[in-house]
């Protein structure tokens, strides 16, 4: 159940990244393409331009008009902002504030500023040759306005987000529905198990319209249901309890760290602010154990640590296989001399087993606490990694001891 849940999300992030990208990809396409939609388009009208350019040679050189030739065609084309006409000392523009600041030089250009696009004609060259016999040069300005394109960019890039808008509303709705659809399968599964618990209740209304040999057959398939149920949740138990603890000592693995103490105990021990212990544990000279009496010497002295450290700490303090054979203990709401006398505890239980090798096992701790030696409630890696120093001066001292400070 929560890894399809997992799986639902998974999808829905998948899709929400999805529509993002295709939101920025249309985004970069519809620019691209508005681009070559304005050159093209550009292309189109100057070639209108340069038809109208031939009608205003033909009017040549009535000013008034030229001027009323441009100021229709200005009219008529929306994009275009304005237009002028040069020969030599001769002018004509619409509109008659209309600034040109752009040289032209004696090929068709067309040049792209941020707001504007001017499309440049040399009369010259190819569009009115009837000019050539009146004046000797000139050149035929067209201005647009780019705002125009700008906005067809602007309709593309809120289509998508629309687009991606709605498919998100959509599948948000499939699925919260398959969400609901499922938990309702679920739960109506988890009530039909219940029940067969009990199959005399389910039977009892059937009396007599079912032959013996199915009542038996349902007897014994709600049984092996009910059986099976069982069979799953205990192993579903078996396998959290072997990811958050150690088999050889019993204790709790680092994954319990991880997983449960950091999760829950932390907020708690922040908000709370109260004291807390911890000891770091580990095995006097252990390598000469395994050298020489065996591997199995080793872990049988590792299991036998595990279950004395288990029996002399409160059900509250947290025990942990922290490495080979180190052994952390963190003991909630005590100070390091109250952790201290269990830390003494479990060496003189451990002093007096006999392991067989001729000598008792002994180990060396550190010991650390909130707030003695760090300020700030919450920092368990810090308090853990004071431990650790003074486990190592525990060792330089002649091990077989704890140091607090
Ligand atoms: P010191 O007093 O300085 O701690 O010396 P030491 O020999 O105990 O320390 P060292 O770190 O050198 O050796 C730790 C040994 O613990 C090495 C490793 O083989 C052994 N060990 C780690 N885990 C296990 C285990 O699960 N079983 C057994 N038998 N040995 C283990
Ligand atoms: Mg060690
Ligand atoms: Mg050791």
């Amino acid at each position: 159940m929560k890894s399809f849940k997992k799986l639902l999300f998974l999808q829905y992030f998948a899709l929400i990244l999805g529509m993002i990208l295709f939101v920025l990809f249309s985004n970069l396409f519809s620019s691209k393409l508005s681009y070559e939609y304005e050159k093209k388009y550009v292309e189109q009208i100057s070639s209108v331009l340069a038809e109208n350019l031939k009608l205003i040679a033909e009017i040549y050189p009535n000013k008034y008009l030229i001027e009323e030739s441009m100021r229709r065609t200005v009219k008529d084309i929306p994009s275009l902002d304005g237009l002028y006409l040069s020969f030599g000392f001769k002018k004509y523009c619409y509109p008659e504030k209309l600034k040109v600041k752009y040289a032209c030089s004696n090929k068709k250009k067309i040049l792209f500023t941020e707001t504007k696009v001017i499309v440049c004609l040399p009369i010259y060259e190819e569009y009115a040759s009837e000019f050539l016999e009146k004046e000797k040069e000139g050149y035929f300005l067209a201005i647009f306005n780019r705002s125009y394109v700008d906005q067809i960019r602007n309709y593309w890039f809120l289509d998508s987000l629309f687009i991606s808008i709605f498919f998100i509303i959509i599948a948000s709705v499939v699925i919260v529905s398959v969400w609901i659809d499922i938990n309702a399968d679920f739960n109506k599964l988890k009530s039909f198990i219940k029940e067969l618990k009990d199959p005399d209740r389910i039977l009892a209304p059937l009396e007599g319209k079912l032959d013996e040999f199915k009542i038996k057959e349902f007897r014994d398939v709600a049984d092996l249901i009910v059986k099976l149920t069982l069979k799953i949740s205990s192993l579903n138990e078996h396998i959290k309890q072997l990811a958050l603890t150690d088999s050889l000592t019993g204790l709790y693995n680092r994954n319990y760290l991880n997983a449960v103490f950091e999760k829950n105990y932390v907020p708690f021990w922040k908000r709370e602010k109260f004291p807390l212990s911890v000891a770091l544990l580990d095995i006097d000279n252990f390598k000469s154990i395994n050298d020489i009496y065996g591997h199995q010497k080793g872990d049988e002295v590792l299991r036998r640590l595990g279950e004395i450290v288990k029996n002399s700490v409160r059900g509250s303090d947290i025990p942990v296989r922290f490495g080979g054979e180190e052994i952390l203990i963190i003991f909630p709401s005590s100070r390091k001399e109250e952790a201290l006398m269990a830390v003494k505890r479990i060496r003189k239980k451990l002093m007096k087993e006999d392991f067989g090798i001729g000598r008792p096992v002994t180990f060396s701790s550190g010991l650390a606490d909130f707030p003695s030696d760090i300020s700030v409630p919450g920092k368990l890696d810090e308090l853990i990694k004071v431990a650790d120093e003074r486990l190592y001066k525990a060792k330089n001292q002649g091990k077989n001891r704890d140091v607090l400070e």
